[in-house]
């Protein structure tokens, strides 16, 4: 194994205890934190259980009166003086997203300006709550429309993201004035304990955010979900733990917001541009080395494309320089554990018993960490496991077709419909073909749909609520309306 001691320094000058009440507690236990690409250890947190979390429970439903209260203006001035901070320690907070979940420093640090930014989208979305006066169609009464926080909330993050998918929900529940409990992914909790170092830096008040680290995440957030105080969840993770969360919230009608799993399809007509669809393909497939819920899962192509699309694209993976995060050349780093890069192999291995074709890679790297190839498949048969599940990893999978309506039908068959990609030669009908697609976001002739100005999210088994946009806030806010007798 080989130790980097970057990795470890990036690290260093983390809590390593659960931020209850605006103090670092410590746990009876720790747990480890990895480099992936290393597999060494480069922190130790402290593994909360039930009643460390019902202790962050008490802690932000006390303090959730006086932050309801608190004027918007200073709730937005607390988020904007953190987003000044999080891009002034950009190149910190960079260096330890890449040492903890492994991405090169390159998308770290677009990860740092993309999470920031939801910090400075709500300090500016916090001064301006929708309401609404109305008089009622009798002419007897007036209607005053307003909104108001809906209370303690509980966040859960995963590790792909694991500084923005933070921010994105710290920001919108503290601009709404609702407090909050954060538990991010085991495997890579320091960017949020940082980000909440940060928070409580800028002057953000005890109990506003509590943080709670854990191996025992089912545990937690079920006895917190059971307590009754919870009254809004917002997660992001695998469908399969969102089913599970959403059947706890019926307990207590506790508000849902579910930012679950993908499976983008990645459409290239016959008259696009294949030489841009392919820069396209290599963003949406490789940002965060394939593991983000939007990569594109299924590349559908016309046939008379095909030929051109994929060669250009295996050229273009095969050079990929693949290497730990620190690394300043690096552009691949390593899939987050053993078990996703065994999951690949396996994906792989099923395509080609159907049929499928590898072009380029298609092997796990030997040596430390957990490093796959960057891989292309051709003739990737719809029956596959790869066609009909998320890959999470750096594979493009390739399915030829032979006419839009046939892709739109293959695009929308699926369960998941978070994001869908087309690159189209004729935007009138790349619009109405983006109209056809089953997806929550769409992205025409462009590869990347994340913007902190943008209601991300997705429908059918891909999520509900969205996150970031107007719309962003709304799901931490209740409507209340006043009857008046004027
Ligand atoms: P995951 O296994 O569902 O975990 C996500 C989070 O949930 C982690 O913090 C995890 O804690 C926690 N968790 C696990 N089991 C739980 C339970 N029973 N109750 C409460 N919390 C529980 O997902 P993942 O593997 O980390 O992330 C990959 C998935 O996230 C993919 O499906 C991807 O598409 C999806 N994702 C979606 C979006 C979106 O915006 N739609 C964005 C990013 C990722 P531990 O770490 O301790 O297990």
């Amino acid at each position: 194994m080989t130790i980097r001691p970057d990795a470890a320094a990036a690290a260093a000058d983390i809590a390593s205890g659960l931020l209850i009440d605006g103090e670092w507690t410590r746990a009876e236990s720790t747990f480890d934190v990895l480099d992936p690409a290393t597999g060494t250890v480069i922190a130790a947190v402290a593994d909360a259980g039930v009643e460390q979390g019902l202790a962050a429970l008490d802690s932000i439903s006390r303090a959730a009166p006086a932050w309801a209260h608190t004027a918007s203006r200073e709730r937005a001035e607390i988020l904007r003086r953190a987003f000044d901070a999080v891009i002034s320690q950009r190149e910190d907070f960079a260096r330890l997203i890449s040492a903890e979940m492994g991405k090169p420093l390159s998308e770290s640090r677009a990860e740092v300006d993309y999470g920031a930014e939801f910090l400075r989208w709500y300090s500016e979305e916090a001064v301006r709550p929708e309401g609404e006066y109305r008089r009622s169609p009798d002419g007897g009464s007036r209607l005053l429309v307003a909104r108001r926080p809906v209370g303690p909330c509980l966040l859960i993050t995963p590790w792909n993201f694991p500084l923005a998918m933070a921010t994105r929900k710290i920001g919108a529940a503290l601009a709404a004035g609702c407090t909050a409990i954060i538990k991010p992914a085991a495997q890579t909790p320091l960017s949020t304990i940082r980000l909440a170092q940060v928070l409580v830096e800028v002057g953000l008040p005890d109990g506003a955010l509590n943080v709670i680290t854990t191996t025992t995440a089912g545990k937690v957030s079920t006895a917190l979900l059971a307590d009754g105080r919870i009254r809004k969840i917002s997660f992001t993770g695998s469908t399969g733990v969102g089913r599970v969360l959403i059947s706890q919230c019926g307990q207590h009608v506790v508000r849902p917001s579910m930012e679950l799993g993908g499976n983008a399809p990645f459409i290239v007509d016959a008259d696009a541009d294949v030489w841009r669809a392919v820069d396209g393909a290599m963003l949406a497939k490789m940002r965060n080395m394939g593991e983000a819920c939007t990569a594109a899962n299924r590349f559908l192509v016309h046939r008379s494309v095909a030929p051109v699309f994929s060669s250009l694209l295996s050229e273009r993976m095969a050079a990929l320089k693949v290497g730990h995060g620190l690394d300043p050349e690096t552009q691949v780093g390593p899939v987050i554990d053993e078990a996703a890069r065994t999951g690949l192999a396996e994906l792989i291995e099923d395509a080609v018993s159907r049929g499928a074709k590898v072009t380029t890679g298609g092997r796990a790297i030997d040596g430390p960490g957990t490093f796959f190839e960057p891989t292309v498949v051709t003739d990737v048969p719809t029956d596959s496991r790869m066609f009909g599940e998320e890959i999470f990893g750096p594979i493009a999978g390739i399915t030829v077709f032979d006419d839009l309506d046939e892709a739109v039908h293959l695009a929308n068959d699926t369960e998941y419909g978070l994001a869908a990609y087309l690159y189209s030669g004729n935007v009138e009908r790349g619009l109405r073909t983006a109209e056809r697609l089953d997806f929550g976001m769409v992205g025409l002739n462009r590869a990347i749909v994340s913007n902190a100005a943008a209601p991300f999210g997705g429908i059918k088994q891909s999520g509900l609520g969205r996150e970031g946009g107007r719309e962003g806030i709304n799901d931490y806010l209740d409507l209340q309306y006043v009857a008046i007798d004027a």
